[in-house]
């Protein structure tokens, strides 16, 4: 089998491999990719400070035409990428094509944000002084992702970092390690010049260390587990560098008395459990006033009852299963910890099997939960979510924001005064309103607050207040 090697300096590197596996199919092996070592990644960071001055001042057309030959190609292989997605994460074949369309919309936007590149010339408080304000690339910028979104986190990272002229090492999740090769591949095509992109697969705690403990970083995005961002965070102060993170959420959706209900199910059952519920804006706390409290939980388990958990690729599938072993493990335990704390198990809990061998795991739903329970206060992130009864809007707003998590909230309601009201107070980042809590725009601004995230926003044209460094320059007239 072909080892999917390592990028570093522009030249395909390293023997060692690991097996990235199908959870769909655990005996189907999807590729071999390279297990990088601390070397690896010390030689792609040095790469990248070597390519940094020459890229940083390298035309915009050249960034341009770079990451729009990259969108354009992500879009015609659509199809091809997307079923790489599905057989790696296990999200269906439908959501790993929506989820490869966007790296590309998101390739494409970048493009055309590297021609929008400006600066402002002010004038000085003080006379025959003028005041210029650009923004400069940062250097050296470390990309470090989890495994949910393969193709999109690593693609909203990556374009933006080259689009502000930096370099970058990018450390993909050891368990999808496909489509970040994939999208390696095709900008390496695309004509970058060596060493601007270096992608070295293998462990956290051995890549993703090497590139903590580098002075040379010198900023590091990254997206995954609120522990894991801890330990960015403090290595990053220890280097005075930039950093950027996003992590977990227990993401609130308030369903009240006045909602359309067909709205409100749906938006719940697809924030829930679709993507097996492995969306950093899943919603897991169902946040119900008493009057359709009922109503809801039959229409919603009656929903759950008609969605199909199967083989990521098999047509008419809705769920996939779980990513691994580990992953179905903490839901097993969290559904255990949930029936112990009290809460009812209103439908599912149950592994399943299916024709091949896979990690597959029934919807899971509990009522009687209370917000105090740990199924409601810990992320989960699997297909488990708690149905939370409150008595009115004002109990449910108070509910949804005692949280330590802050990424997304949703409102089900058909009262202009009770949305407007929530998406004022609501303490998320992201707002939404008779809509899932997952399923975002490309081209503005993602991020959360409180445990959820830390530092700059990402995507859209707010992505440059990372990916860059503001300049402010006096000249004398
Ligand atoms: P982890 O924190 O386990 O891993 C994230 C990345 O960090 C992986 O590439 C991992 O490598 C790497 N890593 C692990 N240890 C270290 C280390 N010591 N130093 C540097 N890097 C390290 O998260 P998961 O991959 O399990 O992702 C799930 C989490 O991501 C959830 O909490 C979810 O909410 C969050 N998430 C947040 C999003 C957001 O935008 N807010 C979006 C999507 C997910 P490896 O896996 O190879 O060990």
């Amino acid at each position: 089998m072909t080892i999917y090697q390592n990028l570093i300096a522009g030249e395909w590197v390293g023997s060692d491999a690991t097996k990235n596996i199908n959870p769909s199919n655990t005996n189907e092996v999807v590729g071999l990719y390279a297990d990088g070592s601390t070397e690896d990644t010390k030689n792609a960071i040095a790469a990248a400070k070597a390519a940094f001055p020459a890229w940083s001042r390298s035309g915009i057309w050249e960034r341009h035409v770079i990451l729009k030959k990259a969108g354009d190609e992500i879009m015609a292989r659509k199809d091809e990428l997307g079923a790489l997605l599905a057989r790696e994460e296990g999200k269906t074949l439908p959501e790993a094509i929506g989820e490869t369309i966007r790296a590309s919309q998101i390739f494409e936007f970048f493009a055309g944000e590297a021609l929008r590149l400006a600066g402002e010339v002010v004038p000085s408080v003080r006379p025959n002084i003028g005041v210029e304000i650009t923004r400069d690339p940062l250097g050296v910028i470390g990309i470090i992702t989890p495994w949910n979104f393969p193709i999109a986190i690593p693609a909203w990272k990556i374009a933006p970092a080259l689009c502000y002229g930096n370099t970058v090492v990018f450390k993909p999740a050891e368990l999808v390690p496909g489509c970040s090769w994939a999208i390696v591949d095709i900008l390496h095509r695309a004509g970058l010049p060596k060493g601007v992109l270096n992608l070295v697969m293998g462990k956290g705690s051995v890549v993703g260390q090497a590139m903590l403990d580098s002075p040379d970083v010198t900023g590091i995005t990254f997206t995954g587990s609120t522990g894991t961002g801890r330990r960015v965070a403090a290595a990053s102060i220890e280097h005075n560098r930039k950093f950027q993170l996003e992590m977990g959420g227990k993401n609130p959706m308030v369903v009240l008395d006045d909602a359309d209900l067909t709205v409100a199910v749906e938006a719940a059952a697809n924030s829930g459990f679709f993507s097996t519920g492995q969306r950093c804006t899943a919603s897991s706390r169902l946040i119900v006033t008493e009057g359709i409290h009922d109503k809801f939980v039959a229409a919603l388990t009656e929903k759950l009852n008609m969605l199909v958990v199967d083989d990521a690729m098999k047509p008419g599938t809705h769920i996939g299963p779980v990513v691994d072993e580990k992953q179905l493990k903490t839901d097993t335990d969290y559904i255990e910890i949930g029936r112990k704390e009290g809460a009812k198990l209103a439908f599912g809990g149950e592994l399943i099997t299916r024709e091949t061998p896979g990690f597959y795991l029934q919807p899971t739903l509990f009522t009687e939960a209370t917000n105090q329970m740990r199924i409601s206060r810990e992320e989960i992130f699997g297909p488990v979510v708690s149905v939370i009864r409150v008595k009115d809007y004002d109990e449910a707003l108070a509910t949804a924001n005692d949280t330590p998590f802050g990424l997304s909230a949703g409102i089900a309601t058909t009262s202009l005064k009770h949305a407007t009201h929530f998406k004022r107070n609501s303490e998320a980042g992201m707002v939404m309103v008779n809509l899932p809590t997952a399923g975002v725009d490309f081209h503005v601004p993602f991020g959360g607050r409180k445990a959820s995230s830390y530092g700059p926003r990402e995507q859209g044209k707010y992505a440059a207040e990372f990916y860059t460094s503001v300049k402010t320059a006096y000249t004398l007239a």
